[in-house]
């Protein structure tokens, strides 16, 4: 299933070949949101002409609308949107987990304090999860069997296993008795799945543990040991960049010791300099909201690492401006010339044509991002790529020059 073609040596990043059920992924890549059954303001095709070659769909809110039995009457998730390669699901807990600990995200983030809660979670057991609909206030349960029947009824590629989503305000022994239950929750994942998945649906088991280095470490060899065929990190990663890192490292880290050549997710990680990280330290694949979503808000990325990689062209500064979004981009939106100040009134307009140019061009710079660092591991050369990419240079442009 996944085929490594080249290894860093002077850190864990690889690059290689995932071979799924609808076709082949080149990694390490970002993998972006279709959360809804859509890539906002996307059609398919457009995805799929900036270098995409799998998307992730959200079981969560798939299971909400239009339902799983509805995609499951199309022929399955890439019938129904139209998407012929490649998807990835999620399992859902994240989503339900947030629910129940405040924010969605901020508090698995660490952003948050917990206490906290929506309201809108009425239970977490050994069993599953019970929790209120966003959209008709209905009560529903997810449990390690309804996520894989869900997910078995979209017939994603890449299923994730259900995982108990550990938030970041609590104690060693919450995360420690946490990580035993996304254990046994595994186990009945795979055992469900082993008679009643699809045919080609490959599931991956999820490390958690919390910060705590010894519980990544044994949820890592935990799930190495389950046999599931790859594997993302999830949970809490702490409450800044550098913990992140650190954390993301300790759970490779054990990887790299218990099941070398199978493929790593990181789940909710999008941010420039944390795929440059996250590449380094053995992770084959991304998702994140973060580039679709700066889209909508008017903010594109550019090589400005002072900037965190951001401009926000919704700031009145913008409006009249003749420069383009980012000079030399083969993007979409900038080789057809669309200007800053454009953009910036697009934004303030509510124009739906600012928020799809400015998909397509942050989507293109992560594609080209991502096509960089492949192509620096299969060099020899992912140092001088990074430390270049880290310091300012556009993607594209970081490869040539180095
Ligand atoms: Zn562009």
């Amino acid at each position: 299933m996944f085929e490594i073609h080249s290894r860093d040596r002077g850190s864990r990043a690889r690059s290689g070949t995932l071979r799924l059920a609808h076709g082949d992924v080149r990694t390490p890549a970002f993998v972006p949101l279709a959360t809804r059954g859509a890539v906002k303001t996307l059609e398919p095709r457009d995805v799929a002409a900036l270098g995409y070659e799998m998307i992730l769909g959200n079981t969560f809110h798939l299971l909400l609308a239009p339902g799983p039995e509805l995609v499951d009457a199309y022929g399955g998730l890439h019938e129904f949107m139209r998407w012929p390669a490649p998807i990835i699901t999620d399992s859902g807990g994240f989503q339900v987990f947030s629910l129940g600990h405040g924010g969605v995200a901020d508090e698995i983030k660490g952003r948050r304090r917990s206490g906290q809660t929506s309201g809108s979670i009425l239970g977490i057991g050994e069993e599953g999860v019970r929790f209120r609909s966003y959209l008709d206030g209905g009560v529903r349960f997810l449990s390690p069997e309804t996520s894989m029947a869900v997910q078995a009824a979209l017939r994603s590629d890449i299923a994730l296993v259900l995982d108990e989503c550990t938030p970041f305000h609590v104690t060693r022994e919450y995360t420690a008795r946490s990580t035993e239950r996304t254990h046994r929750w595994l186990e009945r994942c795979l055992t469900w799945h082993a008679r009643h998945g699809p045919a080609g649906q490959r599931v991956y088991g999820i490390v958690q543990g919390g910060i705590e280095q010894d519980l990544r470490a044994a949820s890592a060899e935990a799930v190495a040991a389950s046999g599931c065929p790859g594997v993302a990190i999830g949970g809490t990663l702490g409450r800044d960049k550098p913990q992140m890192h650190e954390v993301v490292g300790w759970a490779t880290a054990a990887l790299e010791r218990v099941c070398p050549d199978r493929p790593r997710h990181l789940l909710g990680i999008g941010e420039v300099d944390d795929l440059i990280a996250g590449v380094e330290l053995g992770i084959d694949t991304f998702d994140c909201a973060v580039p679709t979503r700066l889209a909508r808000h008017g903010v594109a990325l550019v090589p400005d690492p002072a900037g965190r990689w951001r401009v926000d062209l919704a700031k009145a500064q913008w409006r009249g401006s003749r420069e383009p979004v980012l000079d030399g981009c083969p993007c979409p939106c900038c080789t057809a010339g669309f200007t800053r100040g454009y953009l910036h009134y697009a934004h303030r307009a509510r124009e739906l044509t600012g928020a799809r140019l400015l998909t397509l061009h942050n989507l293109a710079f992560l594609a080209r991002l991502m096509s960089d660092l492949r192509a620096a591991i299969d060099a020899g050369r992912l140092g001088e790529v990074a430390a270049a990419l880290r310091s300012g240079a556009a993607p594209g442009v970081a490869i040539a020059a180095s």
